[in-house]
């Protein structure tokens, strides 16, 4: 047995079917999701080599990285799903870790889609209770310690007892977790609420076990500073190209398929704070994109978040991308936005540096232009906004229905999805409490109008976008597409459902449960 044992509920420790957008339907609330789609679809076990995961999510990839640099030795540590942690803990075990992203489902995705939905727990708190009452079980057992760990920690806070946590641990992995788990090792107590210090990025351990869906990190942090935001909290770097390159070969080597940058904003890699380096970019995908022909990979690299003001910044490096990466009306690209409000006030208050080097005021123009820009270069982004800012007016909202009435004039294609606004820990809005949860029932009509515009023209654009986002003529991927049809249309009734009165998610929405498989057959036959 292992001293010390890595894992994570099944909502994380997944790859889900290779679509990492598949996690966003794990934010639904449960009876919203059969088991036959959540178990065999949107998260199916992750496949091991004994007790160790074939691939595991890439925080506990470098969580295990940092010990083994810090002298522990392979035979010290595993990293293993969730099915397996029964055989995994044993009498031998000192410590057993969990990396957590949003286990009681309050991170503002799965907030949204409960609170639009009429409530209940969502799949990942579902995921991470299970898993953490099963290691209490253990625990009551064999006596180990247990740390918990990752962006989902604030959201724990209060709870350590009922889930028999030792240690919440925040920040980053590679200085101090080492530390604590050698002082819990020689017997030290230590205290519950630990924050982890930043290494420097040419000395952050690489990982030893390939990443899920081939992903690498090439920035940490984000300069940018919008209150409502955490990345922002933690010091803004680059990771060293040649580490980069190391992962993305490692996991080539290692049969994985894909590559997959993560950052809060591509297009920052390289730059010192705002100052863009469109050198750094570009090398960053040639490199990349030789090593994927060198190991005959055809899928393009993926990158996780970009930001519109950079974008327009920098219009050559976006084509330059758009062209090494091949991307076309068949093969585009589908990267995260948050462009959070179109009011150049709630920008001044709330984001001024996610629009800079441009005016509050130019906000809406950024928007439309850097939309022309993406979609001309085959990119469909994601965008969300943020309903709900403690002091939004009617005309704020106003305002972002506007320029989502505008984006639709121009022919955008990609989404605009609605988020209500949340206190995320760490954030200047929670600290400060500035903020709370935001509740539809409280929300002026404005705010409602902006929320269905928005889902509105995400369902119109879902339409035209399905196929090509979920490629692949696998039995998986054809079920996936028939489902996800379904699912626009069911969308489409419920956003208009909400238009005609928010009565209907109590009276209604709250009601409908198809977890079992003869509730999800009466909905398909619906
Ligand atoms: S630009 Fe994005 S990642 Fe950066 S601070 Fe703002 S919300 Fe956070």
């Amino acid at each position: 047995m292992t001293r010390i044992v890595l894992t994570a509920d099944r909502a994380v420790f997944t790859d889900y079917h290779g679509f990492d957008f598949f996690g966003f339907g794990l934010c639904m609330p449960y009876r919203l999701v059969p088991k036959v789609v959540e178990y065999r679809l949107l998260a199916p076990k992750t496949p091991t080599d004994g007790l160790r995961a074939k691939y595991a999510p890439y925080a506990l990839g470098k969580v295990e990285a940092s010990l083994l640099a810090s002298g522990f030795s392979r035979e010290d540590v595993v990293v293993t799903p969730p099915h397996m942690i029964r055989k995994a803990i044993g009498e031998d075990t000192e410590i057993v870790g969990v990396h957590v992203l949003d286990p009681k489902g309050l991170a503002p995705v799965s907030w949204t889609l409960r609170s639009l939905s009429g409530g209940g727990k969502t799949c990942t708190e579902l995921e991470f209770e299970k898993l953490m009452y099963e290691i209490k079980s253990l625990k009551e057992k064999y006596g180990f310690r247990v740390i918990v760990g990752g962006p989902g920690n604030w959201q724990l806070r209060g709870y350590e007892d009922e889930y028999g946590i030792d240690v919440l641990y925040d920040g980053e992995c590679e200085v101090t977790f080492p530390l604590m788990v050698k002082r819990i090792l020689d017997g030290e107590e230590v205290p519950r609420h630990i924050r982890g210090e930043s290494a420097p990025a040419d000395r952050i351990p690489l990982i030893t076990t390939p990443s899920r869906n081939g992903l690498v990190q090439i920035t940490i942090g984000c300069p940018r500073g919008c209150r409502f935001c955490n990345p922002t909290v933690r010091k803004f770097r680059s990771i060293p190209l040649d580490s980069v390159l190391k992962e993305i070969e490692f996991n080539l080597r290692n049969g994985v398929e894909n590559i997959s940058f993560v950052t809060e904003d591509v297009l920052l890699y390289g730059a010192d704070g705002l100052r863009l380096n469109p050198d750094a970019v570009k090398k960053l995908f040639e490199s990349s994109t030789s090593l994927a022909a060198k190991y005959g990979i055809s899928r393009r690299v993926g990158f996780s978040h970009v930001s519109c003001a950079s974008a327009l910044v920098m219009r050559d490096v976006v084509e330059y991308i758009s062209e090494i990466e091949g991307l076309s009306e068949d093969e585009p690209a589908f990267p995260q936005i948050g462009f959070e409000s179109a009011s150049p006030r709630i920008v001044s208050k709330y984001f001024r540096g996610k629009v800079r080097p441009y005016k509050p005021e130019d906000w809406p123009d950024v928007l439309i232009e850097a939309s022309k820009l993406f979609n001309d270069a085959y990119w469909y982004p994601c965008y969300t906004y943020i309903v709900g800012f403690p002091d939004a007016t009617a005309d704020d909202y106003i305002a972002t229905t506007e320029l989502i009435d505008d984006l639709r004039g121009e022919g955008f294609i990609g989404w605009t999805f609605p988020l209500l606004l949340i206190p995320i820990g760490g954030s200047a809005i929670e600290r400060k409490k500035e903020a709370d949860f935001t509740y539809l029932l409280k929300l002026p009509e404005e705010a409602i109008d902006c929320i269905v515009a928005g889902w509105k023209l995400s369902v119109y654009n879902s339409r035209r976008l399905v196929g090509k986002l979920m490629k692949g003529n696998s039995l998986v991927s054809r079920v996936m597409l028939r489902l996800v049809f379904k699912a626009i249309d069911a969308m489409e009734e419920w956003i208009d459902g909400i238009k005609r009165g928010l009565e209907v998610v109590d009276d209604v929405y709250s009601r409908v449960d198809i977890r079992g498989n003869s509730g999800f057959v009466r909905a398909l036959l619906r």
